[in-house]
């Protein structure tokens, strides 16, 4: 590959349903992208969107010599399709990952460029405030924050922060290494290490379309998020298994000191029966428990691809008139 076709920065967009707001998020993009003034690609991700995202996707790379175009065989959810974008990002200084929606407004990509100095590895956007969003979901994901900060076993998860940042290509390579398929990309993101720093900015409500969460698929989030981080929840059971035990010798010595003392009177069918009813919901939630972590583990083994790509079009930078060549080496 000619030197030439390398550039220095790659932008990574996952996109499902986003024929709305596609060209305009290019537009921005590229008002940005020139601004700095270094070469760059964009690769958008088609990951089976039932619009016409792909049409629209294609429609940019032929007007626009910087477009990649990474076509999945189907949908296979943001953190897979984000990782297929990385896979084909060829930016060899700097890779910055953005969501479709202008909820990351594309303008922040400057700063993050700007705060992204030496020794510096990853710049993580780091949301002031969460316009348009309800007061629920602004609390499930503070909670979230919190939770994870308890249980997180070393790793930090910087509060308040999304997928949107900026990564050297260090970080990408060291990232791209970790091929599981339960891809709690934060968790990720965090597990890599490195300096990072974080720039504060707005996040805008969505510009058109739709999203595609909701409260179960964010409580399943949630859920990857702690089992893919985290054992707590496993050892949860021994814990109450304990405190039970100890409740319920605690509870038959009283029994067995009051039949010494007044004899018996067979009454004790509803104490016998809450007793029952309670350790059988928590058996049951600590299977429940269990069952999510070999469900995962499950998943892992099959060791399976992380996605298909139906299509690709790759970005052909020595086209473009108005490219930088001052390309590092
Ligand atoms: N997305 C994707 N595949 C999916 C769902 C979403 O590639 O199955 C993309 C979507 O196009 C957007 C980004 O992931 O660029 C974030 O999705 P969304 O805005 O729906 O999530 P939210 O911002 O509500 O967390
Ligand atoms: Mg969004």
């Amino acid at each position: 590959m000619l030197s030439l076709d390398i550039p220095a920065f790659s932008v990574a967009v996952p996109c499902y349903n986003e024929q709305a707001v596609l060209p305009v998020f290019h537009e921005r993009l590229c008002a940005v992208m020139n601004g700095i003034g270094r070469s760059w690609e964009v690769v958008y991700v088609n990951d089976g969107s039932k619009d016409q995202t792909l049409a629209c996707m294609e429609n940019l790379a032929q007007h626009d010599a910087r477009v990649s175009v990474v076509n999945l065989s189907r949908n296979f959810g943001k953190e897979v399709a984000l990782t297929a974008g990385l896979d084909y990002a060829r930016g060899n200084q700097a890779i910055i990952v953005i969501d479709a929606d202008l909820q990351d407004p594309p303008e922040v990509i400057a700063d993050l460029v700007a705060a992204w100095t030496d020794g510096v590895d990853m710049v993580y956007a780091q949301r002031r405030a969460r316009e348009g969003e309800s007061i629920a979901k602004r609390f499930t994901a503070w909670a979230f924050y919190r939770v994870m900060a308890k249980l997180g076993n070393r790793i930090v998860i910087p509060p308040d922060t999304g997928d949107f940042r900026l990564l050297s290509r260090r970080a990408l390579d060291c990232l791209l290494q970790m091929r599981e398929r339960h891809r709690f990309m934060k968790g990720l993101f965090a597990w890599v290490g490195y300096p990072s720093r974080a720039v504060q900015y707005n996040r805008a409500p969505r510009a058109g379309g739709k999203t595609s969460f909701n409260y179960w698929s964010l409580w399943n989030f949630a859920l990857e998020g702690i089992t893919s981080f985290s054992v707590v929840p496993l050892q949860l059971g021994t814990y109450i298994g304990f405190a039970i035990s100890l409740l319920a010798v605690l509870y038959g010595g009283w029994i067995i000191l009051n039949t010494l003392l007044f004899g018996s009177h067979v009454p004790g069918y509803p104490s016998l029966m809450s007793v029952i009813l309670f350790l059988g919901g928590v058996q049951l939630m600590t299977l429940g428990l269990i069952g999510e972590y070999i469900g995962r583990i499950f998943n892992e083994t099959k060791n399976r691809p992380l996605y298909f790509v139906e299509s690709y079009q790759a970005a052909s930078l020595h086209n473009t008139p108005n490219i930088h060549t001052n390309i590092d080496p």
